[in-house]
């Protein structure tokens, strides 16, 4: 057994253990080490960095069909960062966390509702290198260029690390790319739009939606995705502006 052979790899997502992109995921990513797949029970696409705090989690065994064998399974019934504290409190400290291969992209402002990303967050703040993936819409979500590219860059993010609060957020194209682009965190989003409908019962209920906004920076998520590459955005997860913290200083109020 190598080296690289030993390192434990936890995956999650937020389309739920059933999930074709999961498993697609874990299936590449097999041989790099020791595999665990730890997800929701149900979708939890849209629910971001949320906790479960007010009620009791069960971690279960999950069989998947068409997993790699050498792969272990478990659902838990919360959210996808559920997932990724529990997986690490039940499994132990992973070398590495990856999430998805999400059902849609990840891109831009929509980046903060996304459970796939969250899952990744989480893996940092723990102190873990953490990769989140996510794919465009496609008719039939093939799997097999996304799976294979997560690979060699598990792998080499297995190998060389990521810096202290530093994650990275990767998304691919539909079908075959035309290569891969390291890019910024761009300003696409979704526009809200609330359905407001007639329930059975005669009563007012809302859907929340959205229409894309698309974005026109040559160097962002959206652009290198919506050209066809693999698009790699490295992101921090300090917040702080720190230029800007001199002038908050001196408009302060007195107290
Ligand atoms: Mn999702």
């Amino acid at each position: 057994m190598t080296e690289l052979q030993k390192k434990k790899i936890l995956i999650a997502n937020d389309d739920g253990v059933f999930s074709h992109g999961l498993r697609a995921l874990a299936n590449a990513l097999a041989d790099l080490g020791e595999v665990f797949i730890v997800a929701p029970e149900f979708e939890q696409s849209g629910v971001g960095h949320g906790i479960t705090v007010r009620r009791p989690l069960r971690f279960k065994p999950t069989r998947l069909e068409g997993l790699d064998p050498r792969i272990k399974a478990f659902r838990v019934d919360g959210t996808p960062t559920d997932c990724v504290v529990m997986g690490v409190h039940r499994l132990g400290k992973p070398d590495l966390v990856v999430s998805g291969i999400n059902y849609g992209p990840n891109l831009g402002y929509d980046l903060t509702h996304s459970g796939t990303f969250a899952c990744a967050i989480e893996g940092t703040h723990i102190g873990i290198p953490s990769i989140a993936f996510s794919q465009s819409f496609s008719d039939n979500m093939d799997y097999t260029h996304s799976a294979a590219y997560a690979r060699v860059l598990a792998a080499k993010v297995l190998e060389l690390g990521l810096p202290h609060k530093t994650v990275l957020n990767v998304n691919f194209p539909s079908g075959q790319p035309n290569g891969v682009r390291t890019t910024v965190q761009g300003t696409h989003h979704y526009e809200d739009n609330v359905a407001e409908r007639l329930d059975p019962e005669g009563k007012t209920y809302y859907w929340v939606g959205g229409v894309p906004t698309g974005d026109s920076e040559p160097d962002s998520d959206y652009t290198a995705l919506d050209q066809g590459f693999i698009s790699v955005t490295p992101l921090r997860l300090d917040f702080t502006h720190r230029e800007f913290m001199a002038t908050v200083q001196a408009f302060l109020p007195e107290l």
